[in-house]
């Protein structure tokens, strides 16, 4: 049997696997708490971890299939947010198998959303800089700082933190990773806003906020390995689709979001019928709507008459073909993972693809709208306006996404920074000289 009929086979067995499992499971008229924790504890969550953490060990290609398999059936799809592309598989490869049964569990079955407390007014692509600092206090650490960018900070129950707890050693190793409680005193969330009209992203001020021993994810000043886990899944996931910085796409987990207590059936809509199209899930989102790819595109270009441009039609068919080698490569990762290999530096190759794809993207929806283009609404009277004055119902989804498509090439890592270590630790050029591996951090010039 040929390598690809395996994988037809493996898949379509999947699917069925799923499928059966859904007719048996799905019932709209449940609660999405109880909805996600039957989907949590099935493992078809997050099938992408392994089996002691709540998954299947999926490949990462897999792992879409399913969430795109749940959408077709008309069930909701797992918990979206950054405790799923993030926080689950770090824990699940760096913490204790008590800390994979408190934190993994809750967020497999969308009880807890998390945020990524990482990024600092002044460590940003310099993330080992960091200056939160975290000291011992019996059986607790008492934390304070800033944190900047904290997307879906809001509403997070839980935050991937990282805070320097020696400041005597090189930078890297005095870092540590800690699971903690966002709903605290002490913890003062500020969102910020953007130029899309939403506030993904926060500001976090920490002032003596406590966070306990026990939370502690792969043990005191070990939190530069846990980073490195997070940051990988975090490109890995973006490069294929599998969400984004701002957790947004699916409904979101958490006590605070207030979806848990929802018939699940009333946040889902009706069953998909043959042929017919399923109401979206989820707010839609700018990435969301980039992530429809070529196809979407294609369509409004029909819409808009402009599909016989040359121009248009050749970017077109380079979007497409940017989706496919997307796509291609994660199989490839997938077929050299199942032999026990691994392909170096792929996840920021992925990463930086999508870079690309959100790019052209944008250039191109802007120039299929034309002058609508530059109409951007607010809000949703200012969406439905502008439907009513262009007759246009993707009018306002172009401008959002032509606004957000800033943002993906920076969070997980800049494109310089993807580049950085591609060169520096797949293809074996020097390094930046640096003294900073060796100097304790107390001793390195800050920039502020
Ligand atoms: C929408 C959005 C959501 C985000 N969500 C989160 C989140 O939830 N949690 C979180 O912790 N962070 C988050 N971030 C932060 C993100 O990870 C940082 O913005 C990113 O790492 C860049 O850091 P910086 O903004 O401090 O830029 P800087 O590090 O100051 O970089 C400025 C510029 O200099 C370049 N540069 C810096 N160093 C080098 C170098 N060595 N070589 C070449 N070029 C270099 C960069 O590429 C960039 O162009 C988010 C960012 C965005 C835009």
């Amino acid at each position: 049997m040929t390598e690809t009929a395996t994988e037809t086979t493996g898949t379509e067995e999947l699917l069925s696997d799923l499928r059966a499992w859904l007719n048996e499971n799905w019932d709209p008229d449940v609660t999405v708490a109880e909805w996600w924790e039957r989907l949590g504890l099935a493992g078809w969550s997050a099938p992408g971890l392994p089996t002691n953490a709540y998954g299947k060990a999926m490949a990462r290609a897999d792992t879409v299939l399913v969430q795109q398999e749940l959408a077709k059936f008309g069930a909701l799809g797992a918990p979206a947010g950054l405790g799923l592309l993030l926080a689950a598989p770090t824990i699940a490869t760096h913490g204790t198998q008590d800390q994979i049964d408190l934190y993994v569990r809750d967020i497999v079955t969308g009880q807890k959303a998390w945020c990524q407390l990482f990024s600092e007014p002044q460590a940003g692509s310099d993330l080992a800089g960091l200056q939160t600092r975290a000291i011992k206090d019996g059986d607790e650490w008492i934390v304070n700082g800033q944190k900047v960018w904290t997307s879906g900070g809001q509403y997070a129950d839980l935050g991937m933190l990282l805070a320097r707890t020696d400041a005597d050693v090189p930078k890297h190793q005095g870092i540590s990773y800690f699971a903690f409680n966002m709903l605290q005193d002490g913890v003062d969330v500020r969102p910020l806003k953007e130029m899309t009209g939403h506030a993904l992203f926060n500001e976090v001020f920490l002032t003596d906020a406590r966070v306990a021993d026990s939370a502690l994810i792969g043990g005191v000043n070990k939190g530069w390995a846990a980073a490195n886990t997070t940051l990988a899944n975090e490109r890995a996931g973006l490069g294929s689709g599998g969400g984004n910085a701002a957790g947004g796409g699916l409904a979101q987990p958490g006590t605070v979001m207030g979806l848990l207590d929802k018939r699940v059936g009333d946040i889902v809509g009706p069953k998909p019928t043959a042929g017919g199209k399923q109401r979206s899930q989820q707010p839609g989102g700018a990435l969301g709507a980039m992530r429809g790819g070529a196809g979407m595109l294609i369509n409004l270009a029909q819409t808009r008459g402009v599909n016989k441009n040359a121009g248009i039609r050749q970017d077109l068919a380079r979007l497409y073909t940017l989706g496919e080698l997307g796509r291609f490569n994660g199989l490839r990762v997938k077929a050299v993972k199942e032999q026990g290999g691994d392909i170096p530096g792929m996840p920021n190759v992925a990463k930086l693809s999508m870079s690309q794809i959100v790019r052209l993207t944008r250039d191109l929806g802007l120039r299929i709208s034309g002058p609508a283009g530059m109409l951007h609404a607010y809000d949703s009277d200012d969406k439905a306006a502008l439907k009513h004055a262009t007759g246009d119902p993707f009018a306002g989804g172009i401008s959002e996404m032509a606004l957000f498509a800033q943002a993906p090439p920076i969070y997980g890592g800049t494109d310089q920074i993807q580049r950085n270590i591609i060169g520096e630790r797949v293809l074996g050029l020097p390094k930046e000289p640096s003294n900073d591996r060796t100097t304790p951090f107390s001793e390195l010039p800050k920039n502020a």
